[in-house]
């Protein structure tokens, strides 16, 4: 005897939606995917008319599930039909950097055409004259230990920035799902780290975020990670066949299994962490309003809360500052910066 999905009663389920108790075709629970993303560009106004937004590809399911729904809702109008989507690709230049790893390119350039979604990619060494794996050389070669995900993670961000303004972008969507962010809440709570919340949230405020001046949005966060595999599958999204080597010792590797055994408990806990998250970021984006006085980097001149960035900060342990510098300067030029 076969179950009936609880939403059309017509076709097999074959997915329990433990957070709702309904048992799903993959027809319905697609569709409830689909709408989960456009009621939440709706509800926190991710994407209003005009928006030029970029999409962060990775090459991992998340941002190609990503690429596709945000092309998929604009055909159907669910996002406003006139919004600018650009999909773009950063390569860290490690030898396990993300695009590099993927076995997805073929599919981008399918996506392009399907959905008219233009495509880029940029380089690390074109953008900072250095690449992630000369840093990791280069502070390792010092004995400090910094961890690869950390420096792919503050360079990217930066390259981001860099980027969006390159493309003008008002946006940038990037693939985190629930998963990521209810890791996100419990590393900001276990490593005691409040500030860190203003970050947060489905439109994180510019205000105390230092150095995010293009606003991220972040359409698949109510979307549980097994969800998006699921979509991604169906949908004939290739996976990553590859785990970036890195991984194993990142802090948010373990959380993963954490998570998936509390979850057995309470089906809900992921949307539990997420909105608690929501209002703590609130909280303290009201707390800090007008009090983060933001200062130009003393060797880059890129905004920071200090007086070097982050980004500088780390070239400099890396010895690569100067390189940096060297290569940002005929660019500032021209800028007249
Ligand atoms: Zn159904
Ligand atoms: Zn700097």
């Amino acid at each position: 005897m076969v179950t009936l999905c609880d939403r059309c009663g017509v076709r097999e389920a074959k997915y329990l939606k433990a957070s709702s108790g309904e048992k799903l075709c993959l027809n319905c629970l697609f569709n409830t995917i689909e709408d989960t993303v456009a009621r939440t560009v709706r509800r926190f106004r991710l994407i209003t008319s005009g928006d030029r937004v970029g999409i962060a590809v990775s090459g991992g399911k998340d941002s190609l599930v990503l690429m596709y729904l945000l092309g998929k809702l604009r055909r159907l109008g669910r996002i406003p039909k006139d919004t600018v989507l650009i999909a773009f690709s950063i390569d860290e230049g490690q030898p396990y950097s993300c695009v590099r790893r993927a076995n997805s390119m073929d599919y981008v350039a399918k996506l392009t055409e399907e959905f008219n979604i233009e495509y880029k990619v940029f380089r690390f060494s074109e953008l900072f004259g250095v690449t992630a794996f000369d840093i990791a050389q280069g502070l390792w070669g010092k004995g400090v230990n910094t961890h690869m995900c950390t420096i792919c993670g503050v360079m990217r961000r930066r390259a981001m920035n860099i980027v969006g303004r390159m493309l003008n972008l008002t946006k940038i969507a990037t693939g985190h799902n629930l998963d990521d962010e209810a890791q996100t809440v419990l590393l900001n709570v276990t490593g005691n780290d409040v500030k860190r919340f203003a970050w947060f949230g489905a439109t994180p405020s510019n205000d105390v975020a230092e150095e995010e001046f293009i606003p991220r949005i972040k359409p698949l966060r109510f979307i549980r990670e097994e969800e998006v595999a699921l979509y991604a599958y169906y949908h004939g999204i290739p996976l990553m066949t590859i785990e970036c080597p890195f991984v194993y010792n990142n802090p948010r590797y373990e959380l993963k299994f954490t998570l998936a055994r509390w979850e057995r408990d309470n089906p809900n806990v992921k949307y539990s962490m997420v909105s608690f998250g929501d209002e703590v970021s609130k909280m303290v984006n009201e707390r800090f309003k007008g009090q983060v006085k933001l200062n130009k980097c003393i060797h880059c001149g890129f905004p920071t809360s200090g007086s070097v960035c982050r980004v500088c900060e780390l070239l400099k342990q890396a010895g690569l500052l100067e390189r940096y510098i060297n290569h940002i300067r005929p660019v500032n030029t021209q800028q007249g910066a």
